[in-house]
């Protein structure tokens, strides 16, 4: 098998290596890392959790380490593009991990954080700079930065920037390049209008491509629990009665709902944190930092603040709430089983939500298996300790799901915008200009938006194909064989 030290990486990446651990490159990099290193343009087809950032960054590295030159100033020698604050952030701390022996200058520049400091790091020049789309196009706009003299651009998860709108901002970014450069682009997904871009974008790519979406799918191993939409916090509850969720990420549609959820699984003893676009960028990395060091249980989270969390060992993925739509399963499950590792995902469904349910095992070729805990007493009883403890926001005229009281249609109004799903996905052609047109132009600005109202997101995702591009035909996952722990959890009272 290949090693690192089989790559011809600079000595001082083979040392920073060393000190993370890493002996043997993860596919991605085996195949990436040798074509970087001759300045070969790439395309790669992976997700987050395949070790692609260390697959740019250490070929990056190393070309920068053989020919050492002073940063232009204001500008970069290395341009990384990122759809979120916290993937950017994560990017530059892997760059900086690597480039640790060579004296590597790096800056992160997202919106959300004060400008002035961003300024001040790109004065004289880096070599990595790493950035959200909007910022970044702030800078340029004030020429506190300029990217003529970049010499290697790199577009991480072309999918998600597709999904928040960021295409045009990209389109205008990449007009700012040299046209000599090198180009490497990564996506977890090839949705038409990417695969248009990166045809513009790359020359001659050589094409890495590595554990297909639908492998998260087989990976992790999934459950799901029918129950009622007010029993919900009460099952939440039991489930954490398991000490095998010791690490677990509960997925909300809301941030409010984050919120809420928090709050109740404080109260009931689980140390918990909530992460969303309404938190504060601090805030944002406390809770990061609580969860990733153990110190909470839990971390409740939006999809879109979830983007890119790259934490080891989570446990278990909970989706509270379905997401809107049916890719973002995949995501949030893919925040476990990293690295190898194994993971588990269980998602609570009420009634309401069949219709998502349906959508989300259309696209990823499988049933779900399940647990009916409907008419359930003992999680009745629950649901009514449970009120006592954390009333659910009486008075406010909230949904205690959903967050704010809303009509609620029989029928899915998925895609006609309204309804308690946000503008879900359209159907037809024309929430293609509309999710441009109302696109944020920054991670940040984005998160703190989009959420929960089916922004440009979801009108996004409606356009590309799914992530499970290769459609293969799996056996179905068959229904209520298996229990979601291993415990002494009972699956249903039937
Ligand atoms: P990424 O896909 O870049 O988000 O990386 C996923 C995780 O794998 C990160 O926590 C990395 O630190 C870790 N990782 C990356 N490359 C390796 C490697 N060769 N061996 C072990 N862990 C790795």
């Amino acid at each position: 098998m290949t090693q690192f030290t089989d790559l011809g990486l600079a000595q001082p990446l083979l040392r920073a290596l060393q000190a993370e651990g890493y002996d043997t490159p993860t596919p991605i990099q085996a195949q990436a890392i040798p074509t970087v290193m001759q300045g070969k343009d790439l395309l790669g087809i992976a997700q987050t959790g395949t070790g692609k950032t260390a697959a740019f960054a250490l070929p990056i590295l190393h070309r920068l380490a053989a020919d050492k030159q002073r940063p232009p100033r204001r500008g970069c020698r290395v341009l990384v593009l990122s759809p979120t604050r916290e993937l950017a952030s994560q990017i530059a701390d892997s760059f900086r991990a690597y480039g640790r022996f060579m004296g590597v200058t790096v800056a992160v520049v997202f919106g959300g954080a004060k400008i002035n400091p961003q300024i001040k790091a790109l004065a004289n020049g880096v070599d990595v700079l790493v950035a959200t789309p909007g910022r970044l196009i702030d800078h340029l706009q004030q020429h506190t930065c300029h990217l003529g003299e970049t010499e290697i651009f790199v577009l991480d998860e072309a999918d998600q920037m597709l999904d928040l709108g960021f295409i045009l901002p990209i389109r205008k970014i990449v007009a700012k390049l040299p046209a000599h450069r090198q180009n490497l682009f990564f996506s977890a997904t090839m949705p038409t209008e990417i695969g248009k871009l990166a045809g513009e974008l790359l020359k001659d790519p050589a094409k890495v491509s590595v554990a297909p979406e639908s492998t998260t799918v087989e990976r992790v191993e999934q459950s799901l629990l029918f129950v009622e939409a007010l029993r919900k916090r009460a099952l939440l509850a039991e489930l954490f009665a398991e000490k095998a969720l010791n690490r677990v990420i509960v997925f909300t549609r809301t941030k409010r709902g984050a919120d809420r959820v928090a709050r109740y699984l404080e109260a009931s003893g689980v140390s918990a944190a909530s992460i969303h676009g309404d938190k504060s960028q601090p805030q944002r990395e406390r809770a990061l930092a609580a969860f990733k060091a153990g110190a909470c249980r839990a971390l409740v989270a939006t999809d879109i603040a979830a983007r890119g969390i790259d934490v080891d060992s989570v446990s278990h993925v909970i989706n509270y709430e379905l997401p809107n739509v049916p890719e973002a399963y995949v995501h949030r499950i893919g925040r476990t089983a990293r690295a190898g590792a194994t993971g588990m995902a269980i998602s609570l469904c009420c009634d309401d939500e069949r219709s998502l349910l349906k959508d989300i095992q259309k696209v990823t070729r499988q049933t779900i298996p399940s647990f009916d805990r409907r008419n359930d007493t003992r999680l009745g009883q629950a649901t009514a300790m449970a009120d006592k403890l954390v009333p659910k926001d009486a008075g406010k005229g909230e949904d205690p799901i959903y967050g704010q009281k809303q009509n609620k249609p029989r029928g899915e109004s998925r895609g006609g915008g309204g309804g308690r799903h946000g503008q879900g996905r359209p159907h037809g052609g024309q929430g293609h200009g509309h999710g441009q047109g109302r696109a944020r132009h920054d991670g940040q600005q984005a998160g703190a938006t989009g959420e929960g109202r089916g922004d440009a997101r979801g009108e996004a995702q409606g356009r590309g194909g799914g992530p499970n591009r290769n459609r293969r035909r799996r056996p179905g996952g068959g229904g209520g064989a298996k229990t979601p722990m291993s415990g002494s959890w009972s699956p249903s009272a039937n």
